[in-house]
């Protein structure tokens, strides 16, 4: 051998395609792809970076300090239990990096968000999914797939891509039926969307167990995506970890002053919410009919499956893309028949609905 080797597991790796963003010949788009918000982030965020760029020679707070300090302050929880990442998928990463060498296993749903696949190769790790039943988790398949090698199991509440949602109830169920060594991760990424009286994003367990991690993000309801700002809540020796691991300087100053100006603008996520709350149910009823399945989404986004409409899923894609809708194939996901449509603005909503009724001549 005379050319370096990288370690195990990183050439196993289906590197991530994200969402498409363009169309051939650059006309405009309405990009559904990637479960922004379509109403963009908060004029206070846009209006606290405008401030800050002044300022961009200058290295970022290494410990992000105002923004751990308002995130708790909002949400009510111990500053000291949080780190900011870059995006949260940096705290997925920083986790496996921590917690998962060679032959470890990472656990998940079977239609799971593929950076916990992508993070568990990288680590040298073994993902193993656990099948779901109606799309849906199932804490029992997860329970039965544990092994002595599981060090991490995974849980997006809800689901992307499926938009299902546990409980908490089975989530409590499903923590104390793990071992104390497993550590269980509740990646919340679209908990602010969710107002169901038995949906928690899981805090107060990671309050009260040494095992349990929370992930948030402001990529998505906040709409921050492009600054790259998340956040994990953790047993205090979890943090402690992941901040000896992370870089020094993991989030930058754009996206601390425009996160800290987000949290604290609720009235700017209440009408995010409200607007999604409008569209979920229309999309969802306008799918279903003309005869497509639709899995019943508390998220920002809608599972349509293609399978008994006489059209793949493949051929709705390159119809709508031909007409500028960019909506998302998840086959990556275990899910060849269907496309992902994150919830547009009121014009983009129309227009998938009217194009999909003359692609299916309805
Ligand atoms: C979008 C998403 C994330 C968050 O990504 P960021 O890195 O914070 O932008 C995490 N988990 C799930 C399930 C997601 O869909």
């Amino acid at each position: 051998m005379s050319t370096p080797v990288p370690q195990p597991g990183i050439l196993n790796i289906n590197p991530y395609v994200g969402g498409k963003a363009s169309a051939e010949g650059g006309r405009k788009v309405a990009k559904l792809s990637a479960n922004e918000s379509p109403l963009g982030p908060s004029p206070k965020a846009i209006e606290a970076v405008e401030k800050t760029v002044q300022d961009m020679h200058r290295y970022p707070d290494g410990g992000a300090e105002d923004l751990t300090a308002a995130i708790a302050e909002v949400h009510g929880l111990e500053a000291d239990r949080i780190i900011c990442g870059n995006g949260s998928d940096e705290i997925i990463s920083l986790l496996i990096s921590a917690y998962v060498g060679v032959g470890d296993e990472v656990l998940y749903p079977e239609h799971g968000f593929l950076m916990y696949p992508i993070s568990t190769h990288a680590a040298g790790g073994t993902p193993v999914a656990a099948a779901e039943t109606n799309r849906t988790t199932d804490v029992n398949t997860l329970l039965a797939a544990v092994t002595e090698r599981t060090k991490i199991l995974f849980l997006a509440n809800p689901n992307n891509p499926t938009g299902t949602y546990l409980p908490f109830s089975e989530i409590e169920r499903l923590r104390a039926g793990l071992r104390d060594d497993v550590l269980l991760v509740l990646d919340a990424a679209y908990a602010e969307y969710v107002m169901r009286d038995d949906y928690r994003s899981g805090a107060e367990l990671v309050e009260s167990h040494d095992n349990v991690v929370m992930t948030r993000t402001f990529s998505k309801i906040y709409g921050l995506s492009a600054l790259r700002i998340g956040w994990g809540y953790c047993p205090p020796e979890i943090a402690d970890v992941l901040h000896r691991i992370r870089g020094p300087f993991n989030t930058n100053a754009l996206a601390q002053v425009a996160a800290v100006a987000a949290v604290r603008d609720q009235d700017h996520v209440d009408k995010a919410r409200a607007h999604n709350d409008k569209w979920l149910p229309i999309l969802t009823q306008g799918f279903r009919g003309m005869g497509l399945e639709i899995t019943p989404s508390v998220g920002n986004f809608l599972l349509i499956d293609f399978a008994g409409s006489g059209k793949t899923a493949a051929e709705a894609e390159k119809y709508l893309t031909g007409l500028g809708l960019l909506l998302r194939a998840v086959a990556g996901y275990g899910l060849p028949s269907c496309l992902r449509m994150s919830i547009g603005t009121d014009d983009e909503n129309h227009a998938v609905l009217d194009a999909l009724r003359a692609f299916l001549d309805k």
